[in-house]
């Protein structure tokens, strides 16, 4: 941005100079419109003073005894010629008589001689300097003229120099405080914008989709804000929770190999402490790997997209969790009816019939049935995985999605399970451009609803 360039003195010196121009320029107008009349003024007086010397004479018998008239009149600044009818002068009350020639050729006692008087303008041939002339001719044939100096436009100006001065200075400081007003006028509102609430400002009309523009953004970078604030907070959070979860099979662990350290332990038992220590680090394990799917889902690139028939996805999730239901004697019953393709990675929608049935296992009581229905209808994949467990309360549904949640915090250890599970259920339904949602069983468990958008054959 280059500095020193702004709008109000812009404006200012615009306004400075176009109003000095204009006020200038009508000033110079009015005083030529005033020299123009003084002028008309003048001729008229001149061309009155001439017919009142010509009356005068006109009484008088004989030229003698009108240049002896005129000899004695008080001619103030006035020049006085009488010219016969011939053109030659019989008087000049400035000039020789010898000196002068014949007057027939100038204008003003050719256009008296035609038309009773004449007025003129001009050069004087004698005197040379501008002059006007004003004749008036007689009954007997003589001419009276009468001329003065011409006063110039510069001695008129000479003339109300005071006057022009003051003007000027008026006209200079009209002009200043002309550009001031309006420099405030038009830049007052720039100035009073409040780009904190960009809305609410009585701006120009001009400026609003600037305006709307600035509100936008503003909107945009606080809901950004917001965003990035909460996925720090989220980040924390989980964080937190995750070494939380960490410290309590590291704590078993620790413990137990202590006890064995220590010789504490019986010869016997040795098998059973080192199967709980295999058994933390294997809840360990899954942890970490159920954290490892979280990121990888949290960066969207990395889940491929591929044909994933999510009927056979829960298939093999079943056949790998075979041993668990086997040994808590619960079924799992596989139905699927139409194509259940969708588009996805196969790894991820895998591992989110793995926590659905896992879930559904491990809550189920013993002996129990899990089914697992999944059907295509109207471009929609559905999976229904239904179970006779404790169910989850109305007002835990939304709830059981989040990372780390548990219905039952005290029952964790004993139910097992990382508290990821249906966070990365909800993830990979989501990937999938998908939702997951949770609905009650009769008469009592949980059935768990993945819909997921269908491909076309
Ligand atoms: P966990 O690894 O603890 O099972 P999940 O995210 O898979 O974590 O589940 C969160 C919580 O939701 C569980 O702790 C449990 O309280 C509840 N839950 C999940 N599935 C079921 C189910 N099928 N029946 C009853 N409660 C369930």
């Amino acid at each position: 941005m280059t500095r020193g360039k702004t709008l109000a003195g812009r404006t200012f010196a615009l306004v400075f100079l176009l109003s000095l121009v204009v006020m200038l320029a009508s000033a110079l107008a009015a005083t030529a419109a005033s020299f123009r009349s003084y002028e008309h003024e003048a001729e008229a007086k001149l061309l009155a003073q001439a017919s009142s010397v010509a009356d005068s004479l006109e009484s008088l018998d004989g030229e003698e005894a009108m240049c002896r008239m005129l000899e004695g009149y008080p001619f103030v600044g006035l020049r006085c010629t009488l010219v016969r009818a011939d053109g030659t002068v019989a008087f000049d009350n400035e000039v020789p008589v010898a000196e002068l020639d014949n007057h027939l050729g100038r204008e003003e006692i050719r256009t008296a001689l035609e038309l009773g008087r004449g007025i003129t303008l001009r050069k004087s041939q004698t005197v040379g300097t501008d002059m006007l002339y004003a004749a008036d001719s007689m009954s007997d044939g003589h001419v009276l003229r009468l001329s003065e100096t011409r006063t110039s436009l510069a001695s008129f100006f000479g003339g109300m120099s005071l006057q022009l001065v003051v003007s000027l200075v008026v006209i200079f400081l009209l002009s200043l405080l002309a550009a001031r007003i309006i420099t405030r006028m038009v830049v007052k509102p720039l100035r009073d914008i409040d780009l904190s609430n960009p809305l609410e400002n009585d701006a120009y009309e001009e400026i609003q989709p600037l305006l709307a523009r600035v509100d936008s953004q503003k909107r945009e970078l606080q809901a950004q804000n917001e965003e990035l604030k909460r996925a720090v907070s989220l980040r924390r959070e989980f964080t937190g929770n995750v070494s939380h979860e960490m410290k309590s099979p590291l704590q078993v662990i620790g413990g137990y190999a202590e006890l064995m350290e220590k010789g504490l332990v019986e010869g016997e038992d040795v098998p059973r402490f080192a199967g709980l220590i295999r058994s933390e680090a294997e809840s360990m394990r899954g942890l970490v790997d159920d954290i490892l799917v979280l990121s990888r889902l949290d960066e969207a690139d990395a889940a491929r997209t591929e044909d994933v028939d999510v009927a056979q996805a829960f298939a093999r999730a079943a056949e790998r969790l075979s041993a668990k239901s086997d040994d808590r004697g619960v079924s799992v019953e596989l139905i699927s009816s139409g194509r259940c393709v969708v588009s996805g990675d196969n790894r991820l929608v895998e591992q989110m019939a793995y926590n659905l049935l896992d879930n559904a296992i491990r809550f189920s009581p013993k002996g129990a049935r899990v089914r697992v229905e999944a059907s295509s209808e109207l471009g929609v994949v559905t999976v229904r995985v239904s179970d006779s467990g404790p169910g989850i309360p109305d007002e835990l549904k939304a709830r059981v999605f989040e990372r780390f949640f548990r219905v039952d915090e005290s029952r964790a250890r004993e139910t097992g399970g990382t508290g990821l599970g249906l966070a990365i259920v909800k993830h990979v339904a989501e990937a999938c451009g998908g939702e997951v949602r949770v609905e009650d069983n009769t008469p009592c468990g949980a059935v768990f609803v993945v819909s997921i958008p269908s491909i076309a054959m």
